[in-house]
Protein backbone atom coordinates (compact mmCIF):
# COMPACT_ATOMS: atom_id res chain seq x y z
CA UNK A 1 0.00 0.00 0.00
CA UNK A 2 1.27 3.54 -0.70
CA UNK A 3 0.28 6.72 -0.16
CA UNK A 4 1.89 9.30 -2.94
CA UNK A 5 1.98 12.49 -4.30
CA UNK A 6 -0.31 12.49 -7.23
CA UNK A 7 2.15 14.32 -10.27
CA UNK A 8 -0.75 13.79 -12.74
CA UNK A 9 -2.62 17.66 -13.11
CA UNK A 10 -5.38 15.76 -15.48
CA UNK A 11 -5.86 13.21 -12.86
CA UNK A 12 -8.83 14.81 -10.48
CA UNK A 13 -9.60 13.70 -7.20
CA UNK A 14 -12.48 11.28 -6.70
CA UNK A 15 -14.28 12.25 -3.97
CA UNK A 16 -14.51 15.92 -5.68
CA UNK A 17 -15.96 13.63 -8.41
CA UNK A 18 -18.83 12.12 -6.32
CA UNK A 19 -19.90 14.77 -5.01
CA UNK A 20 -20.57 17.53 -7.69
CA UNK A 21 -21.41 14.05 -10.22
CA UNK A 22 -25.00 15.21 -9.84
CA UNK A 23 -24.17 19.02 -11.45
CA UNK A 24 -22.08 16.81 -14.34
CA UNK A 25 -24.14 17.24 -17.56
CA UNK A 26 -23.47 14.81 -20.51
CA UNK A 27 -20.88 13.07 -19.85
CA UNK A 28 -19.05 16.28 -19.45
CA UNK A 29 -17.52 16.38 -15.95
CA UNK A 30 -18.38 19.76 -14.09
CA UNK A 31 -16.18 22.47 -13.06
CA UNK A 32 -16.07 21.36 -9.62
CA UNK A 33 -15.76 17.97 -9.75
CA UNK A 34 -12.46 18.22 -12.01
CA UNK A 35 -10.33 19.42 -8.74
CA UNK A 36 -6.95 17.93 -9.49
CA UNK A 37 -5.79 15.12 -7.12
CA UNK A 38 -2.87 15.93 -4.97
CA UNK A 39 -2.68 12.23 -2.83
CA UNK A 40 -2.49 8.73 -5.07
CA UNK A 41 -3.37 6.16 -2.90
CA UNK A 42 -2.42 2.20 -3.88
CA UNK A 43 -3.64 -0.80 -1.75
CA UNK A 44 -1.98 -3.58 -3.15
CA UNK A 45 -3.10 -7.30 -2.16
CA UNK A 46 -1.82 -10.80 -3.18
CA UNK A 47 -5.09 -11.51 -4.78
CA UNK A 48 -6.57 -8.50 -5.71
CA UNK A 49 -5.83 -6.11 -8.27
CA UNK A 50 -4.02 -2.79 -6.71
CA UNK A 51 -6.72 -0.25 -6.09
CA UNK A 52 -6.04 3.15 -6.41
CA UNK A 53 -7.75 6.58 -5.01
CA UNK A 54 -7.22 10.09 -5.89
CA UNK A 55 -7.69 13.03 -3.42
CA UNK A 56 -7.57 16.67 -3.51
CA UNK A 57 -5.91 18.14 -0.07
CA UNK A 58 -9.46 19.43 0.73
CA UNK A 59 -11.00 16.24 0.80
CA UNK A 60 -7.89 14.59 2.14
CA UNK A 61 -8.24 16.67 5.31
CA UNK A 62 -12.43 15.87 5.71
CA UNK A 63 -11.13 12.71 5.57
CA UNK A 64 -8.44 13.16 8.36
CA UNK A 65 -10.32 15.47 10.67
CA UNK A 66 -13.19 13.22 12.41
CA UNK A 67 -16.51 15.29 13.16
CA UNK A 68 -15.44 14.85 17.37
CA UNK A 69 -12.46 16.94 16.41
CA UNK A 70 -10.22 13.85 16.58
CA UNK A 71 -6.83 14.16 13.64
CA UNK A 72 -6.83 10.73 12.42
CA UNK A 73 -3.74 10.93 9.32
CA UNK A 74 -4.32 8.97 5.62
CA UNK A 75 -0.99 7.50 7.11
CA UNK A 76 -2.37 6.45 10.59
CA UNK A 77 -5.57 4.90 8.72
CA UNK A 78 -3.53 3.30 5.97
CA UNK A 79 -1.34 1.62 9.05
CA UNK A 80 -4.26 1.17 10.74
CA UNK A 81 -5.74 -1.06 7.92
CA UNK A 82 -2.73 -2.70 7.43
CA UNK A 83 -2.06 -4.30 10.68
CA UNK A 84 -3.76 -7.62 9.93
CA UNK A 85 -2.05 -7.96 6.89
CA UNK A 86 1.12 -6.36 7.67
CA UNK A 87 3.03 -9.32 6.44
CA UNK A 88 1.52 -9.45 2.85
CA UNK A 89 1.86 -5.66 2.46
CA UNK A 90 3.86 -3.08 3.01
CA UNK A 91 3.71 0.45 3.56
CA UNK A 92 5.31 3.18 1.56
CA UNK A 93 4.66 7.05 2.59
CA UNK A 94 5.75 10.03 0.55
CA UNK A 95 5.18 13.41 3.00
CA UNK A 96 4.47 16.52 1.61
CA UNK A 97 7.29 18.57 0.16
ZN1 LIG B 1 -11.65 16.44 -3.57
Amino acid sequence: MALLRNSNLNQYCDYCKQRYAHLSRGGELHQLARKPAYWKIVSEHPKRKGVIRFYCLKCAADIQNWPDGTFYSLKEQLQDALKDTAQREYLNVELPR
